[in-house]
């Protein structure tokens, strides 16, 4: 396509941002440049790539694609969600105060706790669920507010509007970890919020083949810094990598669709089931922050919490499940179906998922794209197994 994609919608945003055509060739895909470094004409002379750690044309493509579909400033494409989120907590320094989620995903809460505290940053770990909760955390040398929702695998829901307010008027900048939603569902810098992380990893490359993370800001200050961050600390993402991610985020709107398709009828079936005590989804009509997630999204995902009642009723239906994976992680094309207390919280202390409410019973499915009758019928078969 011709001209700037910023205002056509998701989908075109999806497909087009960032791809212009090959100049060499028109090719339509962008070119992996697998590359180091470029060759220069003349000494002196101002070129436009010199290095690849700095600048490369793949990353770049992809960089203004997940700017334009969260419609930010800029984007920043790292090797991992946690170095983007790595990269994203150099916007404080010693002596700031950080006020979090307190269910976060289980690595955020170990690079702040275990290295981030060693540099002199100091957290509040809050229910963000809970406005007053947020305000009672602010501290005059609070200068951020770092919000995931919905959270994993609680499925907390924030509302990011009141709590940018919040935030914004004590002078503290906001960060949202959008991984859960993608920026199909849900795009925090149009509630107020200040920067978005991802794990690319998850849906936005969407096919379980590639660890990436991204960040997005708003102004052209922060851009700045983020790139000299970006150059200084190394952690990009490779040329492959961005290849993969861009390929998945074109299709991403037909993705989530058919995520979210598939979730409402598995839910229907969990929701009524003898063997399930509780299922965690915002969708359902009673959940906790149901009605914030209507407001603050166009839809409710595909990540699904099923309270089993026990460890061994929970390994029992999981180890009886043939079509979804056993695994850690989300947002692919297939169905994988954890257990967060052993698996993916497990390095969060016991006392701390008793806090959260995370039990041991407690089942995690990540929603995949395959035929639902088959989810519905691996499900059924393993549940009635228990
Ligand atoms: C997976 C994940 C991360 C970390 O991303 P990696 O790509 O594994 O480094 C951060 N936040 C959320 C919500 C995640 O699900």
């Amino acid at each position: 396509m011709k001209g700037d994609p910023r205002d056509l919608g998701f989908s075109t945003r999806a497909v087009h941002a960032g791809q212009k055509p090959d100049p060499r060739t028109g090719s339509v895909s962008v070119p992996i440049y697998q590359t180091s470094t470029y060759v220069q004409d003349r000494l002196g002379e101002e070129v436009q790539y010199e290095y690849a750690r700095v600048q490369n044309p793949t990353r770049e493509a992809l960089e203004e694609q997940v700017a334009m579909l969260e419609r930010g400033h800029a984007g920043h494409a790292f090797a991992s969600g946690m170095a983007a989120i790595a990269a994203l907590m150099t916007i404080v320094k010693a002596g700031d105060h950080v006020v979090v989620s307190r269910n976060v995903y289980g690595g955020t809460y170990r690079y702040f706790t275990r290295i981030l505290e060693r540099y002199g940053l100091s957290f509040s770990w809050v229910d963000t669920t809970d406005l007053a909760a947020v305000e009672a955390a602010l501290r005059p040398e609070t200068k951020m507010v770092y919000l995931e929702t919905p959270t994993n695998p609680m499925m907390d829901i924030t509302d990011i509007a009141a709590a940018s307010a919040l935030a914004h008027a004590h002078g503290a900048r906001v960060a949202v970890d959008n991984t859960f939603l993608s920026p199909y569902f849900q795009r925090p810098l149009d509630l107020g919020a200040d920067f978005v992380v991802h794990s690319t990893t998850k849906f936005l490359n969407g096919h379980s083949d590639s660890i990436g993370g991204a960040l997005i800001s708003t102004s052209a200050e922060d851009s700045e810094w983020f790139a000299l961050v970006s150059k200084s600390a190394g952690a990009i993402l490779s040329p492959f990598d961005s290849f993969l991610v861009m390929r998945g985020i074109k299709t991403l709107a037909v993705r989530m669709e058919r995520h979210e398709q598939n979730t409402r009828r598995i839910v229907e079936l969990l929701a009524g089931h003898p063997k399930v005590q509780r299922v965690l989804y915002p969708g359902l009509p009673d959940f906790p922050g149901h009605e914030i997630q209507k407001r603050q999204a166009s839809g409710f995902g595909s990540m699904i919490t099923i309270e089993m009642g026990s460890f061994e009723a929970a390994k029992a239906m999981l180890d009886r499940m043939r079509v979804m994976s056993l695994a850690e992680s989300l947002g692919g094309v297939e169905s994988l179906i954890s257990h967060p207390a052993t698996m993916t919280h497990a390095s969060i202390p016991r006392d701390r998922r008793a806090l959260l409410g995370l039990t041991e019973g407690m089942v995690r499915i990540s929603v995949g794209i395959e035929d639902v009758e088959d989810l519905l019928a691996d499900l059924d078969q393993a549940l009635a197994g228990v």
